[in-house]
């Protein structure tokens, strides 16, 4: 514990149980002393989430946010604003397309639907809860805020089965330059962080997920599995004034897989 977010209060987007990466972000976030609020897809993850939320002690702050549905957003940002009336920071951890496109030929089996549909949950929807956030965030003199999104490397690479999702997020990364860009001016930082994969729901959709899990350690130069530690001190970092001067960038949280070309050579 410290005080590292003290006087700092953020919303986190995207817990939908205790493995979500925004769970371990937000458990990190709040032992440094945040103040957080809560944002779920639906009442059906209501209930999974609100044993969480209490968990952390405290009043809990909790509001659906179905990011594919502009008065549900509006509302969100609606609610924060009328309860705190400022945020300070913002995590996005939210990403999704269908089980279908998530296999086999990206050329064969993308279909316009399916295409539009990751873009949209995976990477507009950065852009809309940043354009939201930001305008609820103090001026540069008051500290500004700052926001983080999560990404994979299968944006810059090509990862079996990734498909139709590394080019949602490639748009992700692209999208979180350009706000960086636009916000800076206002002393708003705003980053990503890659990580390695990580056993949740997400993970358990895309197929041949036991194989990427087992790359990506061995292949890594740490010759380890991503942990959450690793992944909550890097967004810590980055929303915390330790992160100060740092914008527009992509962090790769991975045990070193994102620069390793050829795997170990025995012989
Ligand atoms: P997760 O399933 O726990 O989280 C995904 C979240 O997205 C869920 O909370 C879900 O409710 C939310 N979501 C989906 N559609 C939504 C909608 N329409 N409106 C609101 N919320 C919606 O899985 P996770 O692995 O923690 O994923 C969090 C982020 O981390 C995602 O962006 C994912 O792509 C990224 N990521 C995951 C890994 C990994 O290996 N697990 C690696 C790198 C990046």
């Amino acid at each position: 514990a410290g005080d590292l977010m003290k006087g700092k209060r953020g919303l986190v987007m995207g817990v939908a149980n205790k493995n979500s990466i925004a769970w371990g972000i937000a458990q990190q976030l709040h032992a440094q002393g945040a103040e957080l609020a809560f944002s779920y897809q639906d009442e059906a993850l209501e209930k999974r989430v609100r044993p969480l939320v209490e968990s952390l002690g405290g009043e809990p702050f909790m509001v659906t946010a179905d990011v594919t549905d502009d008065a549900s957003m509006e509302a969100c940002f609606k609610t924060i604003e009328d309860r705190w009336g400022r945020l300070d920071f913002l995590v996005h951890a939210i990403a999704f397309a269908g089980k279908d496109e998530l296999q086999g030929s990206f050329t064969h089996n993308t279909t316009r639907e399916g295409f539009k549909r990751a873009m949209d949950v995976s990477a507009f929807s950065f852009v809309d809860a940043a354009r939201r956030a930001s305008a609820l965030m103090p001026s540069r003199e008051e500290g500004g805020g700052a926001m983080i999104s999560m990404t994979y490397l299968g944006s810059e690479r090509v990862v079996p089965n990734y498909n139709v999702m590394g080019v949602a997020k490639a748009a992700l990364e692209a999208s979180t330059r350009y706000i960086a860009r636009d916000l800076g001016p206002a002393g708003i930082r705003v980053n990503a962080i890659s990580a390695g994969p990580m056993r949740t729901l997400a993970m358990a959709g895309i197929s041949g997920g036991r194989t990427l899990m087992k790359t990506g350690k061995d292949w890594s130069m740490l010759k380890e599995d991503t942990t959450m530690e690793g992944v909550a001190g890097a967004a810590l970092y980055l929303l915390s004034d330790l992160g100060k001067s740092c914008t527009g960038e992509v962090l790769h949280v991975d045990a070193g897989f994102h620069a390793v070309a050829v795997p170990d050579i025995e012989e």
